[in-house]
């Protein structure tokens, strides 16, 4: 039951609950409740209540927070934050701003001054009592943070009064929203299981995917070059025979894991430019590999570049 059901009064309409509306109604069911007239626990019970009730909605700051809560005010607050891969392996500090409500400090110590007697209103909550104010939160990001992940900041959501009439405030619950960078992009094409409750990708095993475009030439012979990787460059070696799709990994080149407190690894997919070598390399290569003359081979003399052969 709350204060103004408690105090005979609708809840549903307290915007047109007047201070004199609380007094009398007061008046009238301490009355009943008198221990002269009534002597038992219950009716002990119901004046400790409504005395209570009573302060709430006539202390001018309680009633405007407590109308709020009714409201639905009391909630958490709830908030997104984007940040990327480079964000989380630099550990970088993101800051983030909302809105919440807080009691007004500057009328605060007017208290007891009654709200309808007051010559001079507040100007920082224009007399509400409370108001609600930007937070600019810092926010340290961790290098074991994944996508989805929710951080909860208990003390930093909305002043509300709770079912024991007691002022409170909510948590704020930030949701982090992992991005890829540049041409690192999260992985998590072996762990399709990732998911929370809710079927949130969490993207917890900080594998990290790239593409690399290689030549021909480098796909037969192996390869030397650089990619990308955050900030800095990263030489990749491969001597040997690779073909578009093959995926290299390299392992623990990831981001950190929350779960095995290892860094998860980097995959490297490779596509193999379209390109071709020249006829006399071609014929080079054939009579080189398999001693025969390229000339007289049936690829060479097939007359159309793509086709069918009947079976015979
Ligand atoms: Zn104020």
């Amino acid at each position: 039951m709350n204060c103004y059901d408690l105090l005979g009064l609708n809840s549903e309409d307290i915007e047109n609950v007047t201070n004199l509306d609380i007094k009398k109604n007061y008046r009238d069911l301490m009355k009943q409740h008198h221990p002269d007239r009534n002597n038992g626990e219950e009716s002990h019970q119901k004046t400790v209540d409504l005395n209570e009730a009573y302060d709430l909605l006539t202390y001018p700051v309680t009633k405007k927070i407590y109308d709020y809560s009714l409201k639905g005010g009391n909630t958490d607050i709830n908030v997104n934050l984007d940040i990327d891969l480079r964000d989380i392996y630099y550990e970088e500090t993101k800051t983030i701003r909302y809105t919440r409500s807080t009691i007004c400090v500057n009328c605060d110590d007017a208290n007891n001054i009654d709200d309808t007697v007051q010559n001079e209103i507040c100007t920082v909550c224009q007399g509400k009592h409370f108001y609600d104010e930007y937070e600019d939160v810092p926010i340290q990001i961790k290098k074991f943070y994944y996508n989805n992940m929710i951080l909860q900041y208990e003390l930093c959501g909305n002043v509300y009064i709770d079912e024991n009439n007691k002022i409170q405030t909510s948590s704020l619950n930030v949701t982090l929203k992992v991005h890829d960078y540049q041409n690192l992009k999260i992985c998590d094409f072996l762990n399709n299981n990732d998911n929370d409750q809710n079927g949130n990708t969490l993207n917890k095993s900080g594998d990290l995917m790239t593409e690399l475009k290689i030549s021909l030439l480098e796909s037969i012979c192996g390869f030397c070059t650089k990619i990308d990787y955050f900030d800095k460059k990263m030489n990749i070696i491969y001597k040997g025979v690779t073909t578009g799709g093959n995926i290299l990994i390299f392992k623990g080149r990831g981001i950190y894991n929350i779960s095995t407190g290892l860094r998860g690894n980097l995959y490297i997919k490779i596509t193999v430019e379209k390109n071709d070598f020249p006829e006399n390399i071609k014929e080079y290569i054939w009579k080189s590999l398999t001693g025969q003359d390229y000339k007289n081979s049936i690829v060479y003399n097939a007359h159309s570049s793509i086709g069918l052969e009947a079976f015979y």
